[in-house]
């Protein structure tokens, strides 16, 4: 039961618990405050006769919130700037919770309210909201709502064509006893015993977006890479386990390197791929937007010295007229420029601005391009080499002039040279005084999606042009992110046939082939084999990423045939994989292959059955009347997966996925928002916050952490049972689940022993101890050896706040103080003499303090970025799969999410008002394309090419230019544009080409007037 409806909302009462989480939604982090209350029970409108409280002085935004500002009968000034958060109906529910009287998940179930209120203390958002993180109360599970009514609850095994209920007890079982036999049958001999590359994992990487964080993540690894020993994982939204942004981790930034400080400073703002508005609300309109209004001038002052504060620019460049763009210009018509390039050519459209800038503000270019030299007496690596490569080939300043130069990008790209001049110059020019721009770029999707590792390498090289990488106060250049992050683990294990797990980076590939990388003649020659060997020689030639050999691509291995057990964890690929009905046709082909196996005597049966006169409808739906026990099950799975080339699958998730369709095992988990605590960070300023437990999971859903827990223990037991208990496999799994083993049995005995804080402490604080223990490498982003101090307890008191990563320094003080000192822009300290540092004071009577301090680098040196490095992004003409469609298929289907349809919209069906707003998924299309196929507003068309087909609701739009279309990325009841997406994969980083395909459309109905009547087709306005 949420309050929609219902004309008012209950306020928290004085004797509410107060919990502190962030967002479940995106990548920009915005903090929550949590009450949780008896429910009937109901707080007075002042100060103290309510549980709302704020402690928080913050001198880097001049905030000052007291307890005294939580004055709700000031109705005409509600506002989340003063303290008086706007309270909606959204953000309440009505529930039920154990007491916790005696610790976590104990004691009697009461009815309470739950409140899930934007947090005014949390510098991200200060209290705002988006049109998503607003509805994070009614999320939470009730009996009474959609939510709970959704939730898996209880563990389901396959029974011939049905899943039904199981204990935990069999479910464990049958799985670990799978596991077990699969690493033994088909494992590897490797130097810790034998692998289990038979396991194929999906498995979330990131915090947020319901994929958990690092505590989630750490124990994911710990079975996955540590226990069972698996090369073969993807992520959520690529069909490989690595990294996203190889090219900014290979020129030396980094995919997070500066902050929302730096935002709202910056004199050029510069948004590439991304739609802010829409996929990073807060972050844009609440230091974006401020910034470009003028709203952040004394700020600059503050930070400017002398430099003249100029007004503020923002570019913005995606092939569509997002709502960034409307939003923008509502804000600043004149000073917002919209570049919509061809998709796919974005490689082509940097390189011509960049070339611009070199020959036109030249003295500029000379005098950044000093800064990273300067700095090379201090250590830090400039390659000089690289930057002349870039030039030479990427820029091609000594082969072709400007003019013909820019002839070619305007032919490639359909941007006239007047809007690439003018960019140049707003980019390029000096402000008065001669002072160099303070240029801010962030990207995403839009070039993560399209040819990933050489467009993000064409913007850091124009980032490094234009000292978007200077580390001065308003500068920097990152991406946007699609979740908040939270990676911690062991890392992976590299595929049998090969010694170490890389990315076909030049860097990587040099060592392979022996390359020595002395002269500019070494780099020429270097450059040429990478290109032909890894592009046009390689993929463009066989559509297969070489990179591959080294992480390998598991969609195109599954689809094959390899793998005999796919673990899902946390994501549905039946919607995200590229051309994703192809990895649905392999994985319920294998799979039926194996139920059909196991259960061959109930099929035949009903089979024999069904040559009786009448259908008999038990062929879709055998009797299992008899279960067999785990064991038998388990037998006859590697009975199956030994005849049958069929595949085990196991689900473990929140909701029932499109994937469960297909699973012989589910297992339900616990949501991170509020049911276990985890720990991550916002991706633009690496703010790193716990995300609290206030509510008890539903029926017998279990954290995540649990789950991998009990498996392991069980897998070790069943070595034991063969007398095998030394055997190497059972050792890893019993050394890397031990310590939490312990912190179970410590909180079975005293549940205020907090397993999760355990696991923090063992896995993640002292990572370097504990995996130097179990003796592989691991990653626990920006882990410092100041997080050896830190645990959930001392986050807590940090509250929406959090600390800053990388931390520097965490004192806790003699007067129960706790002092955070992190790092603001990871490229200042290694450019400059001075850096700021971000201190955050946790005072005993609970009030935070938040400030900036200028410090001597010189103590930061060991945390900051250490290099810079150029390479040159060359365009080849449109990848293979992509090129192939350009022949047969009229439009380009662009693609992405929609504002309030998050994700896969596993979760959107909670809310009515949002399902009601979109029933159905959508394509936008032009007037003058819908007019060519004869189409209305709210017309059904088929989307479809040689990958597959989708129905979509038409939408008339002027967003998208003739030629082109926006299919919604997934929707809760539909695969969304994964069904038109191709397979292709950019080779070196082998991230998907999502945002590169082609399609027709076919009209096939139109929606009942009265279904329209409840929707609008209009154009997003701004005013
Ligand atoms: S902008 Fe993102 S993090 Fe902030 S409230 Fe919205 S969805 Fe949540």
């Amino acid at each position: 039961m949420s309050f929609r409806y219902m004309g008012k909302v209950v306020i928290p009462s004085p004797r509410a618990e107060r919990y502190t989480t962030v967002c479940q939604f995106c990548n920009v982090g915005c903090g929550y405050d949590v009450y949780v209350w008896p429910a009937g029970e109901e707080g007075g409108l002042k100060p103290g006769d309510h549980g709302v409280v704020y402690r928080i002085r913050d001198t880097v935004y001049e905030r000052e919130l007291k307890p005294d500002s939580t004055d709700f009968t000031r109705i005409t000034v509600l506002s989340h700037k003063t303290g008086t958060p706007w309270i909606s109906e959204a953000m309440v529910v009505r529930t039920i919770r154990r007491d916790w009287l005696k610790g976590r998940n104990t004691g009697e179930w009461k009815e309470v309210y739950v409140a899930q209120i934007p947090s005014p203390e949390c510098p991200i958002n200060m209290g705002n909201h988006s049109i998503r993180g607003g509805t994070n109360g009614e999320r939470n599970w009730s009996p009474w709502n959609v939510a709970g009514a959704r939730r898996l609850k209880f563990p389901m095994v396959r029974f011939g064509g049905r899943l039904e209920v199981v204990t935990w007890d069999y479910a464990i079982d049958l799985v670990a006893r799978v596991v077990k036999e699969v690493i033994d049958r088909w494992g590897v001999d490797g130097p810790m015993g034998k692998e289990g590359h038979a396991v194929f994992a999906h498995r979330m990487d990131h915090g947020g977006g319901g994929g958990g964080g690092m505590i989630e993540n750490v124990t994911a690894g710990l079975f996955f890479f540590y226990g069972v020993r698996t090369a073969f994982a993807r992520i959520h939204n690529r069909p490989f386990f690595g990294p996203e942004n190889p090219a900014i981790g290979d020129a030396g930034p980094g995919a997070m390197n500066n902050s929302l400080h730096d935002l709202r400073l910056a004199d050029v703002i510069v948004f590439w791929g991304a739609n802010p508005y829409v996929t990073g609300t807060v972050m844009f309109t609440e230091h974006a937007l401020s910034n470009l209004i003028g709203a952040t001038v004394d700020e600059k002052r503050r930070w400017f010295g002398g430099e003249p504060v100029v007004d503020t620019y923002m570019i913005i460049v995606d092939p569509r007229k997002t709502e960034t763009v409307e939003a923008a210009r509502a804000a600043a018509r004149d000073r917002v420029i919209h570049l919509a390039p061809e998709p796919g050519t974005d490689i082509v459209l940097a390189n011509a601005i960049a070339r611009v800038i070199y020959e036109r503000y030249r003295s500029v270019v000379d005098g950044i391009i000093q800064v990273y030299r300067n700095a090379t007496q201090k250590g830090f690596e400039w390659d000089e080499n690289a930057w002349r490569l870039y030039l030479e080939e990427a820029l091609e300043i000594n082969r072709k002039t400007l003019d013909q130069y820019l002839a070619e990008a305007e032919r490639v790209t359909g941007i006239p040279r007047r809007d690439i001049e003018r960019v140049a110059e707003i980019l390029g020019a000096p402000k008065p005084g001669g002072y160099p721009k303070r240029v801010w770029l962030m990207y995403e999707k839009g070039i993560i999606w399209n040819q990933n590792y050489r467009s993000i390498y064409a913007l850091v090289d124009l980032c490094i042009m234009t000292g978007a990488f200077r580390g001065i106060p308003g500068t920097g250049c990152q991406r946007q992110g699609g979740h908040q992050e939270g990676y911690a683990g062991p890392e992976p294990p590299p595929p049998p046939w090969v010694k170490e797990r890389f990315h076909l980076s030049p860097w990587n590939f040099a060592k392979l082939k022996g390359v020595e990388l002395k002269t500019y003649q070494d780099y020429v020659r270097l450059f040429k084999e990478w290109y032909s060997e890894v592009y046009t020689d390689g993929y463009y030639n066989t559509k297969w990423p070489i990179a591959d050999r080294y992480m390998p691509t598991t969609d195109f291995r599954l689809e094959g045939g390899e793998g005999r057990v796919l673990w899902v964890h946390d994501m549905d690929n039946y919607k995200l994989a590229p051309a994703a009905h192809r990895l649905k046709a392999a994985v319920s082909e294998r799979s039926w292959r194996l139920t059909r196996y196991v259960f061959a005597q109930q099929f035949a049966e009903t089979v024999a059955r069904d040559s009786s006169e009448k259908y008999d409808t038990r062929v879709l739906d055998i009797p299992v009347t008899t279960r067999p026990t785990s064991e038998e099950y388990a037998k006859l799975v590697l009975e199956a997966l030994e005849k049958t080339g069929g595949l085990f699958v196991i689900v473990q998730d929140i909701y029932p996925t499109f994937m469960v369709e297909d699973a012989h095992v589910v297992l339900p988990a616990a949501f991170n928002n509020g049911e276990v605590p985890d720990v991550r960070m916002s991706v633009h300023e690496r703010r790193f916050r716990i995300s609290d437990a206030w509510l008890d999971p539903p029926g017998e859903a279990k954290p995540d952490w649990w789950i991998y827990a009990m498996v392991a223990k069980r897998i070790v037991e069943l070595y034991e049972a063969e007398g095998r208990g030394e055997d190497p496999v059972a050792r890893r799994f019993r050394n890397a689940f031990q310590p939490i083993w312990d912190a179970m049995e410590r909180n079975a005995r005293d549940p205020r022993v907090e397993v999760e804080n355990e696991i923090f402490k063992v896995y993640i604080a002292n990572a370097d101890e504990t995996f130097a223990r179990l003796g592989v490498g691991w990653e626990v982003q920006y882990w410092t050896p100041a997080f050896k101090k830190l645990d959930l307890n001392i986050l807590r008191k940090f509250r929406t706040v959090g600390v800053v990563l990388p931390l520097r320094e965490l004192n806790i003080n003699p007067d129960g103080s706790v002092e955070a000192r992190g790092i603001v822009n990871l490229m200042e300290p290694s450019l400059n003499p001075q850096y700021r540092e971000e201190v955050v004071i946790a005072r005993p009577d609970g009030t935070i303090e938040r400030r900036i301090e200028l410090i001597d680098s010189e103590k930061a040196r060991g945390y900051s970025v250490s290099k810079l490095k150029s390479w040159p992004s060359l365009w080849l003409g449109y990848p293979p799969y992509v090129a192939e469609l350009m022949k047969d298929y009229r439009y380009w289907v662009l693609n992405g999410r929609y504002n309030e349809i998050w994700q896969t919209g596993y979760m959107d069906p909670n809310s009515e008002v949002l399902i009601r707003r979109w029933p159905y998924a959508f394509i936008q299309i032009s007037p003058e394309d819908a007019q060519r196929e004869g189409l209305q507003n709210g017309d059904i068309v088929v989307v479809y090419n040689i990958h597959g087909s989708v129905p979509a609701i038409v939408w008339i739009s002027r967003m998208v230019k003739p030629g082109a279309t926006f299919l919604i990325m997934a929707h809760p009841y539909s695969t969304g544009a994964n069904a038109v997406t191709t397979p292709s994969v950019e080779p070196v980083a082998q991230n998907p080409d999502y945002k590169l395909t082609r399609a027709n459309l076919r009209k096939i109905g139109s929606l009942k007037p009265e279904v329209k009547a409840i929707l609008t087709f209009k154009d997003i306005k701004f005013s």
